[in-house]
């Protein structure tokens, strides 16, 4: 019998017809990479593979390395295998990798969403026989409400907390979720500022063509009393500290998916939760793995368990693919192992 397409290794998922990993957790020769988050893009690679539009963002993080893009829906031939990268949703330039070798096909999801977010290439369902899917939301509870309605939840409170002479500062993930919820925040309530961490991924993403509303870095000389109405947009890692002072008297919010979860709000220090991720919902996994056509399923990241029986139930050969990262997410949603890591 031949190899299977992909294998489990204590370095990550591995291609033995294309000697390349995908997503390796330690160092690799080859690596292929989903999107730039850090639990997928590692430092240490011989060289790294990624779309064109996810690959400044993983040059901005990890310095000086070796690297190769390829665009949405390009077929490349790496030894007897054929690679192809096709939007996940998840972030800007984020893919799910399709390796096919001998008529047999695998798709690995890396992180995705479903729910078209106007600024990431939309999710696109790849036809397999083998889906490597993430599970972080992996149960019934997390059902995402449309992100209108959160864009709304958010700017009623940016006007609120304006009215009320406080500062909105809105905690959400540098890559990505930041970008996301700056491209919702309605201007006419007045002009966003935003914490370096923020502004040195708006400003990879400008300049490789990604059109974002406009900002204005805080600075060591930034007063807040010439700003009125403003919003800070910042990493979570920033609520509460004494960064924050400059801005007086606040009002903090967090936007994730574990805002979802009952009890995690008030464990985050924040005044409000608001519940948006950039990851697939319960509804979202369900349908993305139906579309697939696959008949065998791997599960990573979050409930894996409880998600592989219910896969299972369906008919499904369900089973978990552990990671270094395994349980993590799901054991300490308040800390978060790295302040990075996206939810
Ligand atoms: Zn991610
Ligand atoms: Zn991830």
């Amino acid at each position: 019998m031949a190899d299977p397409v992909l294998i489990h290794t204590d370095r990550g998922l591995y291609c033995p017809a294309g000697d390349f990993h995908i997503d390796p957790w330690r160092p690799v020769d080859r690596a292929l990479i989903t999107h730039g988050h850090s639990d997928h893009a590692r430092p240490g690679h011989g060289s790294y593979l990624a779309t064109h539009a996810a690959l400044p963002v993983i040059r901005h993080r990890l310095g000086p390395i070796t690297t190769e893009a390829i665009a949405f829906g390009e077929t490349r031939r790496i030894g007897t295998a054929t690679v192809s990268f096709h939007p996940a949703g998840h972030v800007p330039g984020s893919a799910q990798i399709r390796v096919e070798v001998g008529g047999e096909v695998w798709v690995v999801s890396g992180d995705y969403k479903t729910e078209a977010d106007g600024l990431s290439e939309p999710f696109e369902p790849i036809r397999c026989h083998t889906f490597v899917t993430e599970c972080t939301f992996g149960l019934p509870v997390f059902s995402w409400a449309p992100q209108a309605e959160i864009a709304h939840q958010i700017n009623t409170w940016w006007r609120a907390s304006a009215a009320q002479g406080r500062v909105p500062v809105l905690g959400a993930y540098a890559l990505g979720k930041a970008q996301r919820l700056l491209s919702l925040l309605d201007p006419a309530i007045g002009p966003v500022l935003t914490h370096g961490a923020v502004e040195a991924t708006n400003a990879v993403m400008r300049a490789q063509g990604i059109s974002l509303p406009d900002t204005v870095p805080v600075t060591q000389a930034t007063a807040i009393k010439d700003h009125p109405g403003a919003l800070v947009l910042a990493p979570p890692s920033a609520l509460g500290t004494p960064w924050m002072r400059r801005f007086g008297a606040t009002s903090t919010g967090f936007a994730s998916g574990w805002m979802g979860l009952r009890g995690v709000r008030r464990r985050r220090a924040a005044d409000r939760g608001f519940v948006m991720s950039d990851h697939a919902d319960w509804t979202g996994l369900n349908t993305a793995i139906r579309e697939t056509g696959a008949t065998r399923v791997f599960v990573t990241h979050g409930y894996t368990a409880i998600f592989r029986r219910w896969l299972a139930e369906q008919g499904l050969d369900a089973h978990i693919l552990e990671t270094e990262f395994e349980g993590e997410e799901l054991d300490r949603p308040d800390t978060s192992p790295d302040p990075e890591a996206d939810a």
